[in-house]
């Protein structure tokens, strides 16, 4: 497999981090990168080549978990602490057993709330390299057997079954996210 320099950027402010994944282009990708689960499965298979990695793990306080007003988790979260943060789990059991259900212990302790939420389809098709390169039409037999998790590709909508367990708890909680960067600055989404 051939590899793919990239260059690697410690992002140590929102706002820094934002500025650099706005630089992004087809020809030269900037992508974040969290926990790195979900990224390195991509770029190991082929599907994301960056040109440019920005992690956010450097940036400080977006791990935090603040149960004063409800809850607000910063998006470098982990999954394990959610399961065993004893405010969450108390208050929120649902999303506390959906974050401890996901995955494995070793996933957990590295997966974030936020890249857990950006990860993309779990789809056969999608996650192979012969869907993306020469030989497609091998999936065919395998795709036919096993689909729940398929995307549909090439259509206005983004037709797919969401792969994180703790977004079913979280649009449960009408948990709101709130997005930085873009054209209007920040703002606040609903979950669903
Ligand atoms: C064996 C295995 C089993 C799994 N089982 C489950 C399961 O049962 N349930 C489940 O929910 N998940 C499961 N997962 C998926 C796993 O939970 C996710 O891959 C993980 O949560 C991703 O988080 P991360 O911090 O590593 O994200 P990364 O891999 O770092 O990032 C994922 C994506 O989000 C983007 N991103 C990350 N953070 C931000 C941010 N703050 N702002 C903007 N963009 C961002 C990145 O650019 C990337 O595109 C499994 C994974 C494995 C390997």
């Amino acid at each position: 497999m051939a590899m793919n320099s990239f260059e690697w950027v410690d992002a140590t402010t929102v706002e820094q981090a934002a500025g650099l994944l706005a630089e992004s282009t087809e020809q030269r990708p900037v992508i974040a990168k969290a926990g790195g689960i979900d990224l390195l499965d991509l770029m190991k298979e082929g599907i994301l080549a960056p040109m440019r990695l920005v992690n956010l793990k450097t940036i400080r306080g977006l791990d935090e978990v603040d149960t004063e007003n409800g809850l607000s988790l910063g998006a470098l979260v982990t999954l394990d602490r959610i399961d065993n943060d004893p405010q969450v789990r108390a208050r929120y059991l649902a999303l506390s057993d959906a974050a401890g259900h996901a995955a494995t212990p070793q996933v957990r302790n590295a997966a974030t709330i936020g890249g857990n939420l950006l990860q993309r389809p779990r789809c056969w098709y999608f996650r192979h390299d012969h869907f993306h390169g020469e030989g497609a039409d091998e999936m065919g037999s395998r795709g036919a057997d096993e689909n729940q998790h398929h995307a549909i590709f090439d259509n206005d909508k983004n037709a797919m079954v969401h792969a994180s367990t703790p977004a079913t708890a979280l649009v449960a909680y009408d948990a709101s996210a709130e997005l930085a960067g873009g054209a209007n600055g920040s703002r606040v989404v609903k979950l669903s």
